[in-house]
């Protein structure tokens, strides 16, 4: 009978070890990391705006994200943003599955509205996707974001007068402002090439969203909005940005 009772709590303590092993291996795997989230505020103003970006890329460059990699405030924040979303900047990016402007620029869910395609380009839908952040949700920035080594540019660069094939080709004329130049460097498509016109394409793709949108042109003017144009470093994470022209 006392053997009984000894094996009987000697199981009953085995198992009590085994659970509480197996929580502290789980508890110890599952790492959350906290930020502040006191700060920042959502910045209200155009500069404010392109200073908050500078700063979350330096910390993106610096590999010290604080913002981006927070998980300990999901549910706070998912709760907070089913509600509304008041994002203080508008990024026209290209497709490319390097490219994340929350990581790039160190934000949370909610920070950036975001749109994409290959190249970065301005057609009708990004027009109305911009038209809409501008008049609905207040946004006081947009940047149009090229990054080097861009395969939609070199695509373009080696095609020079030829049309590219199928849908492509809508690529090809929405980049006919550096078209002139792809053509004369379909011989030498090298490296530096591509980055320069990735640049140059960012540059008459911001030209592009004031000529093409009254909307965007009078937030500009009126200076409720700053347009910004910059290229994305892969290799160093740097995002260099400058005022759209
Ligand atoms: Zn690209």
């Amino acid at each position: 009978m006392n053997l009984r009772r000894r094996a009987l709590r000697f199981f009953a303590v085995s198992v009590f070890l085994a659970a509480a092993v197996g929580l502290a291996y789980h508890y110890g795997q599952t790492v959350h990391y906290c930020a502040d989230i006191s700060a920042p505020l959502t910045p209200l103003t155009p500069e404010a705006a392109l200073n908050e970006l500078r700063r979350g890329n330096l910390r993106f460059v610096n590999s010290r994200r604080i913002y981006s990699a927070d998980t300990c405030h999901d549910a706070e924040r998912r709760r907070e943003i089913s509600k509304e979303q008041h994002p203080f900047a508008a990024i026209l990016c290209c497709a490319d599955s390097r490219i994340c402007p929350e990581f790039i620029f160190d934000q949370r869910a909610g920070s950036i509205f975001e749109i994409r395609n290959a190249g970065n380009v301005v057609d009708e839908d990004v027009l109305a996707s911009l038209e809409y952040a501008v008049e609905h949700l207040h946004v006081p920035l947009i940047v149009v974001l090229g990054h080097k080594g861009c395969g939609a540019i070199e695509a373009v660069c080696e095609a020079g007068e030829a049309p590219l094939p199928h849908h492509l080709r809508a690529l090809q004329m929405h980049m006919s402002g550096i078209r002139e130049q792809a053509v004369l460097c379909r011989h030498r498509v090298d490296r530096t090439t591509v980055d320069r016109l990735a640049e140059e394409n960012a540059r008459q793709q911001a030209l592009a969203l004031v000529q093409e949108s009254p909307v965007l042109r009078a937030a500009i003017e009126h200076k409720a909005v700053r347009l910004a144009y910059g290229l994305y470093d892969l290799e160093t994470g740097e995002a260099t940005c400058w005022n759209a022209p």
